[in-house]
Formats: structure tokens, sequence, C-alpha cells
């Protein structure tokens, strides 16, 4: 039983964390902020599909947010964005989003691994589970290790290849506007909804390996990763090391998630590096670790850095709001005919290749299912 004498002690240290600056607890509070915004988009999708597939028009919203989960359209909308100069009114907010991820990677590292990602939440619960099965956090061999890094890299030139370099505009306003993007959303939620026994044993496999190998997802097979990593090589924030006053105690080294060998660098040059500030928070030295632009003279606070992400983030959304690139165009009526209609061939994809359509057809059949929706003007 907890007494009130220990009671005012937890609290009173609870207290004093929030007062203190702390920089895990500022990281914890938005990732876990991240986490409920993510899970209360997942529950609202889950119920407008749901009633969608009673046949019924739903009376819940579709959450924008969703959109978060589509990188590839997202990365396809990115390149029509840039070579026509048009944000694309199907899924906006998955261009707002990757948008708003590629800004914090030029600005704060990949801070949106550490501070917004829920998998790299999950990534560091599996690092727990590791440590505390092998007793200690065990270091993969530089030779197993370098290969392993660069199948991301392999996996982001594969989808660069295929859409920045092989589709051009015409080819990227076919695949925005094809029935299988618009249901994109809807195909990824039944896809863990109702997952084949081969995809169920694939994420069993990789649960399994972020177990054995830290950080396995993010540190060897996550596209979206690597692009932020290549962009924050650019970012004038690093971690900076005093040397003067460093000890070589090597704590910070040894709390690393990704094995950076901080305690031999001046400044934490590495791709591999999101900004996770562990090896900041168990320096024991005053000031000797610190986020910097250059080195001592301008030391971004830890809670800047939550407060800028936070910020980042909400102010994206806002952003595509206040411009009407937020929310998706296709009408609650077009949704109905899509999920009632999801099982016919053009809605499936033949290994990432949408099926032939008649794109001038299809979206006149969706104007004329969207103008059923609109109310009809008052006759006198
Ligand atoms: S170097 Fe520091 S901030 Fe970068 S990943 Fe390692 S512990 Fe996190
Ligand atoms: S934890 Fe701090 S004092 Fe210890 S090696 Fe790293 S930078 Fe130096």
């Amino acid at each position: 039983m907890i007494t009130r004498k220990n009671e005012t002690k937890a609290s009173g240290s609870f207290i004093n964390r929030l007062r203190q600056p702390d920089i895990q607890l500022y990281r914890k509070v938005v990732q876990y902020l991240f986490l409920a915004t993510v899970g209360l988009i997942g529950i609202k999708f889950t119920i407008f599909v749901s009633q969608l597939e009673s046949g019924t028009l739903p009376t819940v919203t579709r959450p924008p947010g969703i959109e978060a989960f589509l990188p590839i359209s997202s990365l396809i909308s990115l390149k029509y964005w840039l070579v026509t100069g048009i944000i694309n009114p199907i899924h906006p907010s998955g261009l707002i989003i990757l948008l708003m991820a590629l800004v914090t990677a030029v600005l704060l590292k990949r801070g949106f691994c550490s501070w917004v990602c829920p998998f790299g939440l999950l990534t560091e619960y599996l690092n727990r589970l590791h440590k505390l099965i092998f007793r200690k956090n065990i270091q993969v061999p530089a030779l197993l290790d370098y290969p392993l890094r660069s199948l991301k890299y392999l996996l982001l030139a594969f989808f660069l290849w295929a859409i920045v370099l092989n589709m051009n505009a015409a080819a990227l306003e076919y695949f925005i506007y094809s029935p299988y993007n618009m249901v994109a959303d809807i195909k990824m939620l039944y896809f863990f909804a109702d997952i084949t026994p081969f995809a169920f044993w694939v994420l069993v496999a990789l649960v399994v390996l972020s177990i054995v190998l830290r950080n396995f997802w993010c540190r060897y097979l996550c596209p979206y990763g690597a692009l932020l990593g290549i962009l924050s090589f650019i970012s004038i924030l690093k971690v900076h090391r005093n040397t003067d006053t460093c000890t070589n105690c090597q704590k910070c080294t040894r709390t690393c998630p990704v094995d950076i060998k901080v305690h031999k660098t001046a400044r934490v040059i590495s791709d591999e590096c999101h900004a996770c500030l562990q090896c900041v928070t168990v320096c024991p030295e005053k000031e000797t670790l610190y986020l910097s632009a250059a080195r001592r003279n301008a030391i971004l606070k830890p809670l800047a850095y939550a407060v800028i992400v936070c910020l980042l983030f909400v102010g994206g959304s806002l952003v595509g709001r206040l411009t009407g690139n937020w929310q998706t165009v296709i009408s609650n009526n077009e949704y109905l005919f899509h999920v009632q209609n999801l099982d016919m061939p053009f809605y499936q994809h033949n290994r990432g290749r949408v099926p032939d359509y008649d794109q001038a057809a299809w979206l006149r059949m969706m104007k004329r299912i969207r103008a059923a929706q609109k109310p009809k003007p008052r006759t006198r």
C-alpha cells in the first residue's frame, strides 16, 4: 500500500521532474501525445469504414491524418506537386505530413523517428525487452551491421527510381486518381484487420528480429527513416561534445540505441542519429553533451526542441486546413460506392502497378456520385 508520505514523495518527484528540464520526460510526453493522436485517428477511421460497410453514409468525418500511413502515395503526391505545382485533392494531408517530416529532418535531424513516430516508440519498448532478455545491449558486428544498414537505402533507391525517375506528370496523375489510390487507406485498414497468415508471420518475424537485433526495423529496413537520415546530414543541429570537460566515461556511447561512438567524436554526424538525446541525458558532466547549431554558441534547450517538433506538426496541419489541403475531396457517397465495389479488379494492384482504367470515364462517374450528395438548390 502506498502511504500518504510516499504518495507525496512520488508526486513531488514527478512535479520536480516537470519543473526541472528532463529531456526524456519531454520526449516521452511528446511521443505519447502523438501515439494518442494516432490511436484516435485509427479508431475514428475504423468507425468510418464500418459504417460504410453497413451500407450507410458515415456519421463521423474521415480523419485526414490516416494518410500518414500512405507513404508511397504521399511520395507520388510530392513529385506531382513539384512538377505541376498542384497539391492533389485525393490524399492532400499525406503530402502535408510527408513535408512536415522532411522539414523536421532538415531542421531537427531525425527527430520524427524518436519524437513522433509510433513505431519508434514501439522499438524502444522492444529494445527494453532485448536488454531484459540478454541482460545487456548486444552490438551487431560491423561486418553484418553495415550491409544490413544498406538495405533501407536500397529500398529507398527502388522507390525513388520507380517514382522520381520513371513517372512523368501523366503517370503520376493516372496513379493519383486511380480507384486503387482512392481506397488505399481502406485497403491499408483491411490489411491489418483481416491479416493474411503470411503477413501475420512476417510481422511476428519483424518483432522477434527487433528484440534480437535492436532497432531492426528502423535501422535496417525503414525507407522513410533512410530518407530522413539523408536529409538530417544537412541539419544544422548536431549533438556536440565538449572535449575539455568530457571525462571519457563512455556512458553516452553505452546508452546510444544506434551504437554511435559518441565519446569519440566532437560532433555526431551520422544518418543513424535520431536525436533521441539519450546520450545528453546520461552524461554526468554539466553541459558536456548538448544539441547545438554550432559549438556552444547556439545550444537548443530540450524543451525548445519538444515545442518546435510539436509546433511543426500542429502548424503544418493548420496550414493544410486553412488552405483547403487537408481533407480529401472524395465524398461519403463516393466512399460508399468504393466500399460496395471493393472486390472489383480495378481496385486491386499488381506488383505496385495500378490496373488499367479509363481515367476520364472514371472521374466523370465520381463527379456524378459526388454531385448526388450535394444538397439540391431550393426551388421557390
Ligand atoms: S547519438 Fe545521442 S541523440 Fe543520437 S541516437 Fe545516439 S543517443 Fe540518440
Ligand atoms: S557521457 Fe559525457 S563525460 Fe561520459 S564520455 Fe560521454 S560525453 Fe564524455
